[in-house]
């Protein structure tokens, strides 16, 4: 800035200092030019009439005049005399202005470098010359001037001298502008580097609007900044929050971003590589191939889908946990297994007798037995239809639910299982508190009750008890106890799950299909009960309903 300062100030006074020079010398020249004119014009007066009009003449008069050039010419233009020895005809336009009005002025170049004023004038009286008495002659008197390129030239030195000044001015002055105009330029420039926090103050009144229009642009960047920053702030939060993990990288050691899911199940650190991209061959591959693929690992047991894309120059890792669905996807194929299974061996049965049978290859004796057997072979098949219908009936009945009578419900299935007591000889004592009620479906309550006791029976022991109780209160309780075969540690936690039977081997025989405790588990399920076993092997078992009280459905 300084430098450009002297540069600016420099060219400024050396062109200055130049125009100047060249216009005085201009005015200069046209001024001792006009001098030059009233001088040669008062030298006119010097002229003597009665002096011969001849070359001795002219040099008197020249030598009166200080030895400038005088010429006598006569009207043609003939030279009669020169002091500078000039002859022949001169047709200067100084002449032909004398010939004209009397006077006449010419400036011109003399041949060496010079210029020359020249002040011709008619006499007005006839004159002796040489060649006789001539009238109308001309005198001319002329002065050597400097030129303007000798005058200017002239004052070159003194310009030289000007300049030495103006430069030693100039540094002057650049240093006094740096000192009072830079110094607070530098100050204010270092201020407002610096200052982080807080406004840039300034007391020069130049630099207050510049100050404030910075301060205004601070302002805006901070609250631009600000805004910057609670979006990733909530972006971050966002992606944190997400269950789902997700990574963007570009290479497996350069991760530009990365969530908490994703740092979690892949145990990423950072400025490390992520291992799993390195050690699995598969994921290796697709990275290496950059095509848009799909993988399923699992991470502290559960199922996640892998699902890399690529961009340009990076790519997207979207972790999801498929747990569930693999798992729905693994319990529907294993119930289409299980019910196939199950529908598999009455049906063979049925149609091993009905060829038999087409065959004549039952007695006639023996066609009732056969015949008995393809009918419950046939109910075993409804029955399991049945079963089936019932469980996924649970998720689908969308009725509303109203105050159902529990101690009712009981007191009316229970003498349907009086022939089956009697078959096993076994005992039933039931203690139900009437009118104790819960806002259900009625055959919910049947499905369970009817489940509960005929496992009851089922899996009792010949001569066995079975006890059936009820409370009421706040949450009522239902209990079913039967002192029969019990069950182990490892099939209390899962005679729940669908088609699970403990002894395969009563399949198709006194047990059912598994489906019993499944369809009961999920209506306490869907009703917010809670349902639980307590048993031991060979002494027993009691599975309790706790049946949580909801209001009724207004529906
Ligand atoms: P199932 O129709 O086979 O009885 P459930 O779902 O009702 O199906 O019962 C599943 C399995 O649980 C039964 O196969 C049986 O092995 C066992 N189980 C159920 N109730 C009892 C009980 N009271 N005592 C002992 N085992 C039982």
């Amino acid at each position: 800035m300084k430098k450009r300062i002297l540069i600016l100030s420099l060219s400024v006074t050396i062109i200055g200092i130049l125009l100047i020079s060249v216009l005085y010398t201009d005015i200069f020249y046209r001024k001792s030019v006009d001098t030059a004119k009233d001088q040669l014009k008062k030298y006119s007066n010097f002229y003597d009439s009665t002096e011969v009009f001849d070359e001795a003449g002219a040099t008197a008069l020249s030598e009166k005049l200080g030895g400038i050039q005088v010429t006598y010419l006569l009207s043609d233009g003939n030279i009669v005399a020169d002091t500078l020895g000039e002859s022949g005809v001169s047709d200067g336009e100084e002449i032909s202005e004398a010939l004209k009005s009397g006077e006449g002025y010419a400036v011109r170049a003399d041949g060496g470098g010079k210029d020359r004023v020249y002040y011709c004038f008619r006499l007005s009286v006839p004159v002796q010359t040489p060649q006789g008495e001539k009238e109308n002659c001309l005198v001319r008197l002329s002065l050597t001037l400097a030129d303007e390129f000798s005058a200017f030239s002239g004052a070159l030195p003194t310009m030289i001298w000007f300049l030495v000044l103006d430069i030693l001015c100039c540094f002057g002055f650049s240093w006094l502008v740096s000192g009072s105009v830079l110094k607070p330029v530098e100050r204010f420039t270092k201020d407002a580097a610096t200052v982080r926090e807080g406004e840039i103050r300034t007391d020069t009144p130049e630099l207050k609007p510049i100050a404030k229009l910075m301060n205004e642009m601070n302002a805006d960047i901070d609250k631009k900044v600000a805004r910057i920053k609670e979006d990733s702030r909530l972006e971050k939060l966002i992606l944190d929050s997400m269950e789902h993990g997700i990574v963007i990288f570009r290479d497996p050691s350069d991760v530009v971003l990365i969530n908490k899911t994703a740092v979690k199940l892949l145990d990423y650190e950072q400025n490390e590589p992520i291992g799993l991209f390195l050690t699995d061959k598969e994921i290796s591959t697709i990275l290496s191939d950059r095509e848009a693929s799909l993988v399923y690992r699992k991470f502290s047991n559960k199922d996640y889908a892998l699902r890399f894309t690529f961009g340009e120059d990076s790519a997207v890792l979207l972790m999801t946990d498929v747990t569930e669905t693999l798992a729905a996807s693994r319990s529907k194929d294993e119930f289409i297994a299980n019910v196939t299974h199950e529908m598999n061996t009455p049906l063979t049965s049925i149609r091993g007798y009905a060829e038999l049978i087409e065959a004549n290859a039952v007695p006639p004796e023996k066609i009732g037995d056969a015949a008995k057997i393809i009918r419950k072979q046939s109910d075993r098949l409804s029955n399991l239809i049945r079963s089936i219908i019932n469980f996924s009936a649970i998720d689908s009945d969308a009725l509303p639910a109203f105050e159902v009578n529990v101690s009712d419900v009981i007191g009316e299935l229970l003498p349907g299982f009086e022939p089956k007591i009697g078959q096993k000889n076994i005992t039933l004592t039931s203690q139900i508190e009437p009118n104790v009620k819960v806002i259900t479906r009625r055959e919910r309550l049947v499905e369970i009750v009817n489940n509960l006791i005929s496992n009851g029976i089922r899996y009792n022991k010949e001569g066995g008890l079975l006890d059936v109780r009820l409370t009421g209160g706040e949450e009522p309780v239902l209990t079913v106890k039967d002192t029969g075969i019990g069950l182990s540690e490892e099939d209390k936690t899962r005679i729940f799950d669908r088609f699970y039977t403990v002894d395969k081997s009563h399949n198709g025989s006194g047990g059912g299909f598994g489906l019993g405790l499944a369809i009961v588990k999920k209506i306490c399920k869907r009703e917010g009960w809670s349902l639980s076993v307590d048993s031991a092997l060979g002494e027993g078992t009691k599975f309790t309903i706790v049946f949580h009280q909801k209001k009724e459905e207004t529906k």
